[in-house]
């Protein structure tokens, strides 16, 4: 009995790695040539009755809509920045209400939009991010010249502390800071609805490692085991790039949904397993790296932060 429960676990364990890309790998699989360059607008989408995508086939934007108004979570790079704007005004959505704008973090695929859709559509609209990202960007646009301060540069506005709430008509988001990815990456928290029955979503904006370095790769695990606590009562998973949850697997079927058919979106078993490959991977990681001699190559990762 005790041997088939052990054997049954493993089939599920094997099965939940090949349903679920990027559960066991530290950088999840991207479709082959998807990248900045080859970037394109996705279908804008209604994923819940409150939450919008306006997203790249590789980088998300959401919108999460609110009973005073919208809030508006990464606006894309530079080259799509209108590409948010016009697939809320697709959805029947009017970009001029957004009043919060969310930068995840500090990678120019997240924020580089920022500035022209403030300007062309929301000039009211409040910017929020973690101190170390504001940094970050302002490190990133002050290395890059006078040309992209020029074209991507926004003055500091609202900064974000870890267990922050932003408070909009009934909506709240909940915001952890989540080093790793950066030193300021952002896990937001807030519920969503369909059909009448209330989700808790999840988005860890920065669930990949970009440094072999032990001392990120230790805050990096620190946050995947604090994100294990955080994440373990929702139901919906977000990262900031699409091919790492599945993100169209799940648009298709919620496209092809029957009535009465739950949400593809909502699917709680995802979060542990995910969680845990990174756990896993990360523990590996800095355990290959603390046994390198010094001076060996260090293992690095695919290059170009995103
Ligand atoms: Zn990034």
């Amino acid at each position: 009995m005790k041997r088939q429960t052990g054997a049954m676990l493993l089939t599920m364990f094997v099965l939940a790695a090949l349903v679920i890309p990027g559960a066991f790998a530290q950088e999840s699989p991207r479709p082959a040539g998807l990248g900045e360059a080859t970037a394109k607008a996705a279908t804008p989408f209604k994923m819940f009755d409150n939450l919008y995508y306006v997203g790249l086939d590789f980088v998300c934007a959401y919108v999460i809509q609110t009973n005073d108004g919208l809030i508006m979570v990464d606006t894309l790079f530079d080259t799509f920045w209108d590409t948010p704007a016009k697939g809320m005004q697709a959805l029947g959505l009017n970009p001029a209400n957004v009043k919060y704008i969310i930068i995840t973090h500090a990678h120019d695929d997240h924020y580089a939009g920022l500035k022209k859709f403030k300007a062309t559509y929301a000039p009211n609209a409040r910017v929020m991010m973690s101190e170390a990202d504001w940094a970050l960007m302002e490190s990133t646009l002050q290395r890059q010249g006078a040309e992209a301060i020029a074209g991507k540069g926004v003055p500091r506005d609202m900064i974000i502390k870890d267990g922050d709430e932003l408070k909009l008509g009934t909506t709240t988001v909940k915001m952890y800071i989540t080093p790793g990815h950066t030193d300021g990456a952002l896990s937001l928290v807030y519920n969503v609805t369909d059909g009448g029955r209330t989700y808790q979503a999840f988005n860890w904006a920065g669930p990949t490692l970009q440094s072999p370095e032990i001392p990120v790769m230790e805050k990096f695990l620190a946050s995947t085991r604090r994100i294990q606590g955080l994440a373990k009562d929702s139901q919906v998973w977000l990262h900031s790039h699409p091919w790492s949850v599945s993100f169209f697997q799940k648009y298709e079927k919620l496209a092809a949904r029957k009535a009465g058919e739950p949400n593809p979106f909502v699917n709680p078993a995802e979060i542990p397993v995910f969680l845990q490959g990174r756990v896993t991977d990360t523990e590996k990681r800095i355990a290959d790296a603390k046994a390198r001699p010094a001076g060996a190559p260090q293992r690095g990762n695919r290059g170009g932060a995103n």
